[in-house]
């Protein structure tokens, strides 16, 4: 059966959650705020259920009284980030029709006007509500003589007597796409979703309640809700949040020096921007402090146990760096908004930079060709338990498709993009190229704008910037396709060079010929002092054709 995460924190009851800027939150804690709250919201909707209520909470315990209350209440819950732009803000509140906003008092003049505007009503979640969760000690160890009701009790009923079945068939959240290939989508996630995303992920990298995560990344986002924050809340295990990524401050949360064994973070999950700006800042920090590396080094090594990448392709050279500096080789997953995670290396053997592993427990991914008559032939098909058949031909790359319990349900309000997305029987279509080779998927990148067709040739984009990043005066790359009227199209590469260097075309063509084939070689250059990319570290490739070749 499906078991909410607020559920679950009824058997971690003081055990700590959460470590916020402002101090640690027990599980009942937080629970019992979570579920004043949820009364405040069940009065303000009049009892009503699956009402969309968005809501804008800075990254600390507010944001999870904010999201469990939705749930406790039973309506539908629709996250919006901190920094996202107000006309972001606008599209979530008005797309999903939320009835209400939930805000801390900080947010609520930058949002009044948009919630007025679009006819919802403002809820604010007092600081008061915070404090009383922080409040909530760890009972004492001394057991009370005789034992009271407490309002801590599983038999109890939720706000608006919610039973355990109303969580099997109902809507959870709708969290927006990133908006990478095109507006952002509302996909419609269940409880049901959550559950089996949450269990497959707490089977494929063993989370336990020994578990203390360092959460850094937006949370109006699948990889900071559900891998992040969620995972270790369902297993009694320990979230450090901190208000947004700063490199230094999470270097010295990896390193914790001089903290208690049991409070210092062991796993840590990012995207690859991060991990790509934390090399950026070891570079500039310890470049000429050998003992500091070899104490980094082994620090990381014996005290973390997990690093995980994921949201875009994480690039070999930056998988190798940090497997350099920090002795982790870097767990790279596949996932997206509309089936969570799919892919994944293992976390006990082999991980191959450049590829993302096999499928989930209980995913199931296929890779299929369309043909020119429009049927498809499948290439690969697999599932965590099942084995994984091999290519019958020798065409080893296609659409990557899932099926599973983790998929989501459809778009909100928008039954024409849920009906293309998914094939006739049932297959999620990712909309992403990947080939399977030698026991483990690749993704190749975004069917749209990553695999670029240029004289009779496919080549990856992705593949080409994962070369291009090796160049030693290369810090960052983006290569897209520019529409060409003999080659269909031709090779463009937007390089960000590293302080002081310069790149020229010519050279980087003699650099690129002994590594890649000679079709992949970009034959445009275009160079930039920085690549726009948006909160989870993604380049919009539409928009940065326009804005660098207009
Ligand atoms: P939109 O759907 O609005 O265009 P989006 O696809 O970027 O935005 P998300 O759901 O956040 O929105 O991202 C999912 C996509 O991220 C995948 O389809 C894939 O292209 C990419 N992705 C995720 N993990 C990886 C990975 N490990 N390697 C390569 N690509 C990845
Ligand atoms: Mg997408």
């Amino acid at each position: 059966s499906v078991v909410p995460v607020f559920r679950h924190a009824q058997r971690f009851s003081d055990r700590i959650a959460l470590r916020d800027r402002h101090g640690d939150y027990t599980y009942r804690g937080i629970f019992l705020s979570s579920r004043q709250f949820a009364g405040e919201i069940s009065s303000y909707l009049g009892g009503k259920k699956q009402e969309r209520v968005a809501f804008l909470c800075p990254n600390d315990a507010s944001y999870i009284i904010a999201q469990w209350a939705c749930w406790m209440s039973g309506q539908i819950a629709v996250p919006m980030a901190v920094d996202h732009p107000p006309p972001v803000r606008e599209y979530y509140i008005s797309n999903s029709e939320a009835s209400l906003v939930v805000t801390t008092p900080e947010y609520v003049d930058a949002l009044q006007h948009v919630v007025v505007k679009s006819g919802a009503r403002l809820l604010i979640l007092d600081e008061a509500l915070r404090v009383l969760a922080m409040k909530v000690a760890p009972k004492s160890t001394l057991l009370p003589s005789k034992p009271e009701p407490s309002p801590w009790d599983e038999d109890q009923p939720l706000e608006g007597g919610l039973d355990p079945q109303f969580y099997s068939d109902s809507d959870a959240m709708i969290i927006y796409t990133s908006g990478t290939t095109g507006p952002p989508k509302g996909a419609v996630i269940t409880h049901a979703n959550i559950h089996a995303q949450i269990s497959s992920l707490v089977e494929a990298w063993g989370w336990t309640e020994k578990d203390i995560v360092l959460h850094t990344l937006p949370l109006h986002h699948i990889h900071g809700i559900v891998n992040v924050l969620m995972c270790p809340l369902a297993v009694g295990g320990r979230c450090v949040m901190l208000p947004k990524f700063e490199a230094a401050r999470v270097w010295s949360y990896l390193l914790a020096i001089n903290m208690p064994a049991n409070e210092r973070v062991n796993v840590f999950m990012a995207v690859p921007t991060i991990y790509m700006k934390l090399v950026e800042e070891y570079d500039h920090i310890f470049t000429k402090n050998a003992r500091m590396q070899e104490y980094i080094r082994t620090v990381c090594t014996h005290k973390i146990r997990l690093m995980v990448s994921g949201s875009s392709p994480l690039p070999s050279p930056l998988f190798q760096r940090w497997e350099e500096i920090t002795g982790h080789r870097l767990l790279e997953r596949y996932g997206m908004t509309e089936t969570g995670m799919v892919l994944s290396n293992p976390l006990n053997g082999v991980r191959k930079p450049g590829y993302v592993g096999t499928p989930l427990p209980g995913v199931q991914a296929q890779i299929a060709r369309t043909s020119e008559n429009q049927n498809y032939e499948i290439l690969v098909e697999g599932s965590a338990g099942g084995g994984t058949t091999t290519p019958s031909t020798k065409y080893t790359s296609g659409e990557l498709r899932v099926k599973g319990p983790n998929v989501f349900k459809g778009y909100w309000k928008n039954p024409k993009a849920t009906r293309e997305v998914f094939t006739e029987d049932g297959w999620l279509k990712t909309g992403d190229t990947a080939c399977y080779d030698d026991g483990a998927y690749k993704i190749l990148g975004r069917t749209s704008v990553d695999i670029i067709k240029t004289g009779g040739y496919k080549v990856s984009a992705v593949e080409i910037e994962t070369h291009l990043l090796g160049h030693p005066d290369i810090i960052d790359c983006s290569v897209i396709g520019l529409p060409d009227i003999t080659w269909g199209q031709k090779v463009a590469a937007v390089v960000v060079p590293k302080t002081g260097k310069e790149i020229i075309l010519s050279k980087l063509r003699e650099w690129s010929k002994e590594r890649m084939a000679p079709y992949a070689i970009p034959t445009v250059l275009k160079v930039v002092e920085k690549l726009p990319k948006n909160t989870m570290g993604k380049v919009n490739k539409r928009e940065l054709l326009k804005a660098v070749f207009p």
